[in-house]
């Protein structure tokens, strides 16, 4: 099939890469210039897992292509995909000017019969919007489908090649006809292609969303809870992720959830549901629980530093608001720099793929190391924000020779309690027992030393 892809962003460019593995030819574009001559010249702009093979593979057989001229792209094809950012607005809700002005060019352009898929998560009734903009601006026939995008950054191919559903909102035989047989290949293990109204399929993407950080939330919650009374984390979540009706999965706590959606899209549900004069009570409290969460670290750093930490030093480990991805959109690692900075303290920082974008923000208010080690030179702890796995086994010798003590703060609940007791590290991780050491013990030890 013949497919346009309008926006090449984390889902408009693996969509339309996915998309032409399977056989179909596909042209990607974009209104950012520099980012379409980087891909026309073979160079991705994101990192994300797996997609590099599949992006070299499908230029080098001419099914993938890119360009910035709207009117070209959508020429011959038959199905016309928007995945278009949908930012918050200055009230909350979604921004869908994107969205709009998109299918606005787009309707103005078309001379055939087009299927118009939206990929962007978008609130109820959006479908419609996008339908009465066709129908004013253009006589020809076109069907507008709700195709809501679950993938997850990092592992986002798999997810496309293999989702555990897709949701078609739609009401038009003939779309649900040529979606089926796009979507085909997908599926071929069986999960099911789910065909629902329009706003049922808009509202499922918000309600996945808003479930999953409610989940994570709930799980912080528990994990204060756990630090208060003296339980342990782990156990607690192990003891309810083995009942079924629960599961195992989104039970690990952290400092808040972040990233390019459950904050946007909790937020865009409790104000569309305002607009119904609904209060979405359950996830106005995510919302509160997660910003209060955000601040945990810091508060646990100023506390064991008895509030002062001017002219500390911080090494920080983990950038990205999950591992795998460079996405660093509402990365709870951007509140902890930017607070540290506030109170007087110097930062440097490791990660794997994000620090050019974190460059972009932080200019050269903060170091950024090369490696995970050089950041933690003359550090007085570490902090640790992602998970990412080569931090799960570090060389502790290594880290402790290098920073002035054997501190470590760490959102992600990386290492084992025992082992830090062991070490004789200060470690304070998310809903575990506090391992503590006396302050100093680096410069005691070399009393110790010279003694002997
Ligand atoms: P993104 O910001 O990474 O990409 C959006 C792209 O659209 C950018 O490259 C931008 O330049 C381009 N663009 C903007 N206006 C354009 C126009 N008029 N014509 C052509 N291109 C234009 O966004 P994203 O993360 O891919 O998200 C897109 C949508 O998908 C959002 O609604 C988001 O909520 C949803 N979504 C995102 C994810 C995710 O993990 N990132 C997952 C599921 C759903």
């Amino acid at each position: 099939m013949k497919i346009a892809v309008i926006g090449t962003g984390y889902v408009g460019l693996v969509t339309g890469t996915c998309l032409a593995e399977t056989g179909n030819d596909v042209i990607c574009v974009d209104i950012n210039v520099a980012k379409i001559e980087k891909m026309q010249n073979g160079f991705l702009p994101i990192y994300e897992p797996g997609l590099e093979l599949l992006f070299n593979r499908n230029i080098s057989q001419q099914r993938l292509t890119f360009t910035t001229d709207l009117a070209s792209a959508i020429e011959s094809a038959q199905i016309i995909f928007m995945a278009l950012p949908t930012p918050p607005g200055g009230d909350g809700a979604a921004d869908l000017s994107y969205i709009l002005g998109a299918a606005k060019d787009v309707a103005n352009l078309i001379t055939s019969y087009k299927v118009i898929v939206n990929k962007s998560t978008v609130p109820v009734g959006t479908a419609d919007k996008v339908k009465a903009i066709f129908e004013k601006h253009t006589n020809i026939e076109v069907d507008v489908v709700s195709n809501p995008e679950f993938l997850r950054e990092g592992v986002a191919v798999e997810d496309f090649m293999k989702p555990d559903r897709v949701v078609l909102g739609t009401r038009s035989e003939k779309a649900k006809k040529i979606m089926t047989e796009l979507y085909a290949p997908y599926v071929r293990q069986g999960n099911p292609i789910l065909f629902m109204d329009e706003k049922s399929s808009e509202l499922t993407k918000y309600a996945a969303n808003s479930f999953l950080a409610t989940k994570i939330t709930f799980m912080n919650e528990i994990a204060n809870l756990c630090e208060l009374v003296g339980a342990d984390v782990d156990s607690v979540r192990r003891g309810i992720g083995s009942d079924e009706r629960i599961g195992k999965r989104f039970l690990f706590p952290g400092i808040g959830y972040g990233g390019s959606c459950f904050p946007k899209d909790v937020q865009a549900l409790v104000k569309a549901a305002d607009e119904y004069v609904y209060d979405f009570e359950i996830l106005k409290s995510v919302m509160n629980v997660n910003e209060r969460q955000k601040t945990v670290m810091v508060n646990k750093v100023l506390k064991y530093y008895n509030g002062e930490i001017t002219g500390k030093h911080f090494a920080l480990w983990g950038l990205a608001f999950k591992p795998e991805t460079d996405d660093i959109r509402e990365a709870p690692a951007l509140y902890i720099i930017e607070a540290l900075l506030e109170k007087g303290a110097s930062v440097s920082v490791f990660d794997p793929e994000s620090i050019e974008n974190v460059k972009a923000i932080f200019g050269d208010r903060i170091v950024y190391a090369p490696d995970q080690y050089e950041a933690l030179q003359a550090a007085d702890a570490l902090l640790i924000a992602t998970e990412w796995s080569l931090f799960r086994n570090p060389d502790f010798n290594k880290i402790a020779s290098l920073m002035n003590e054997r501190v470590i703060f760490d959102g992600r609940n990386l290492f084992d309690l025992e082992k830090m007791i062991d070490l004789g590290y200060y470690y304070n991780s998310i809903g575990r027992q506090l391992i503590t050491r006396p302050k100093n013990t680096n410069q005691l030890q070399a009393q110790i030393n010279e003694l002997a």
